[in-house]
């Protein structure tokens, strides 16, 4: 007979629950990029939920206050919500290396990948479910019956029953998938299925990312969206663009970043490899000839100390540091890995912003991208991308219009191929960049996200109890 073997406890130290404060920012702050009746809209709608929700509270669960678009994104919305009068807290849940193991291997798996190998069996089960367990008084300790949590992504899926039980109104907000399920993903929906059971409803940033089991009658279709005057998207002067992307502290691999006379293509990502960096490096270096030579790439991810849910950061990062130190000098000369420090959060915000600006291209050549922040940032600069047609990005990027969509992830030459014709062509390369601006104006930004979890919300509290 075999047995699984006994999970270790999470560590003490980590498991526990932490409240993220967020100050409060009016929402008329957005109300010079909106149309009037887009003004307008919002007004009701928030109107009308405040209403709705009286005195009760709603919650964000999530797993880090930092790294990664779910934390960008929380600290733009609970702000913004917050400043509308609602009451709107965020919470994380920590976890040992064991727990963030399991749950990484959840998302790679959901976004059809194997990750680390591992099994998703009952051993795994046991550490996430104790894990969650460890934390869950506190959760209940504070959020109120009637109250609205939304948990996101797999490190929280765990909780939903529980709230249900309290009484607790309880959505599940899924950030990632991919459009073509398989064996990797089915594994993963198999693991997390009954535990997102118990959630009233689940909100997915594209319909094809839902397993079938879910109801339909409760699914939303909610994408992402940026915040304009967030550090990371705010205005900068170009003098501190300048400070901000020379900051020598920063590069890991290559000189630092060129300076104006030359051209930069740019990645911003996590350490992850579906995010392949080192796809976009090996690209770069075989096709350099097509190029200008005036060209050169930047990868810029955090830190990898920086995000306590990334336990494939360190690797990621070590690898592709690897890779650039046997590239030809040529390429090494035109090449530069950064590793911007995150122990401050703003000035990390601001240094991505600088390099998005800095850059002249985008670039995303995601393997797989529920969304992808990283393309709606430099496209809010008026920076045209070049990106993977996969998952969330053909929301985003229309392809010719705001950018170039390359089919097949893997092919670095077609990548290098879309990169050699928009910087042949300065003009081409604006006008895409100002429809990039006018898309993610359009679509993306704070105000719609707001309003399509106002409607949700209004729904499921005019629906009955809890
Ligand atoms: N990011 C950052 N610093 C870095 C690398 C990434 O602040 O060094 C941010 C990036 O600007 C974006 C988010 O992390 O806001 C990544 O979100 P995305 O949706 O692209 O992907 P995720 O990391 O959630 O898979």
């Amino acid at each position: 007979m075999s047995h699984a073997p006994m999970p270790r406890p999470p560590e003490p130290s980590t498991a526990r629950v932490v409240e993220v404060r967020v100050a409060p920012v009016p929402l008329d702050r957005l109300t010079p990029l909106l149309a009037p009746e887009r003004v307008g809209e919002l007004g009701r709608h928030v109107a009308a939920v405040r209403r709705l929700l009286g005195g009760r509270t709603v919650w964000n669960i999530n797993s880090t206050a930092r790294g990664g678009g779910v934390a960008e994104m929380l600290h733009g919305l609970v702000a913004y919500a917050a400043g509308a009068g609602l009451t709107v807290r965020w919470l994380t849940v920590g976890g040992g290396p064991e727990f963030f193991a399991v749950t990484k291997r959840l998302h790679n798996r959901l976004h059809g990948s194997p990750g680390d190998g591992g099994a998703l069996d009952a051993a795994a089960r046991a550490t996430y479910d104790a894990t969650l367990a460890a934390q869950e008084q506190q959760v209940l300790d504070l959020v109120q019956p009637g109250d609205v949590v939304l948990l996101h992504d797999p490190q929280t899926a765990g909780l939903a029953q529980v709230l249900r039980r309290r009484g607790v109104w309880v959505v599940w907000r899924c950030h990632v998938g991919v459009d073509e399920h398989d064996q990797w993903t089915r594994e993963a929906w198999a693991f997390l299925r009954d535990l997102v059971e118990p959630a009233h409803a689940c909100v997915f940033s594209r319909e094809q990312f839902a397993p079938d089991w879910v109801d339909r009658r409760w699914l939303r279709i909610i994408p992402p969206s940026l915040d304009p005057f967030s550090p990371k998207n705010v205005g900068l002067g170009a003098e501190e663009i300048d400070a901000l992307v020379h900051r020598e502290e920063m590069v890991v691999e290559g000189g630092p970043v060129p300076s104006r006379d030359a051209r930069v293509v740019l990645q911003v990502s996590r350490w992850d490899r579906l995010k392949d960096m080192g796809g976009v490096l090996d690209a770069f270096s075989r096709h350099l000839d097509a190029l200008p030579s005036d060209v050169h790439l930047v990868l810029a991810g955090p830190e990898t100390t920086g995000v306590a849910d990334d336990p494939e950061a360190v690797e990621v990062l070590a690898a592709c540091r690897e890779q650039w130190q046997s590239l030809p000098a040529a390429a090494r000369e035109r090449s530069h890995l950064l590793s911007v420090p995150m122990d401050d959060l703003d000035e990390n915000a601001r240094t991505i912003n600088a390099l998005q600006r800095w850059a002249t291209v985008g670039i995303q050549k995601s393997l797989a991208e529920g969304f992808g922040l990283t393309v709606t940032e430099p496209m809010w600069k008026g920076r045209p991308v070049v990106a993977s047609a996969v998952g969330g990005i053909r929301d985003q990027v229309e392809d010719g219009v705001c950018g170039l969509l390359l089919d097949d992830p893997r092919d670095g030459e077609a990548l290098v191929g879309a990169l050699a014709s928009l910087l042949a062509d300065p003009e081409r390369c604006e006008r895409m960049g100002r429809a990039a601006h006018l898309r993610v104006r359009d679509h993306y930004l704070a105000d719609r996200h707001l309003i399509q979890y106002a409607e949700l919300f209004g729904q499921l509290l005019e629906s009955g109890e809890a």
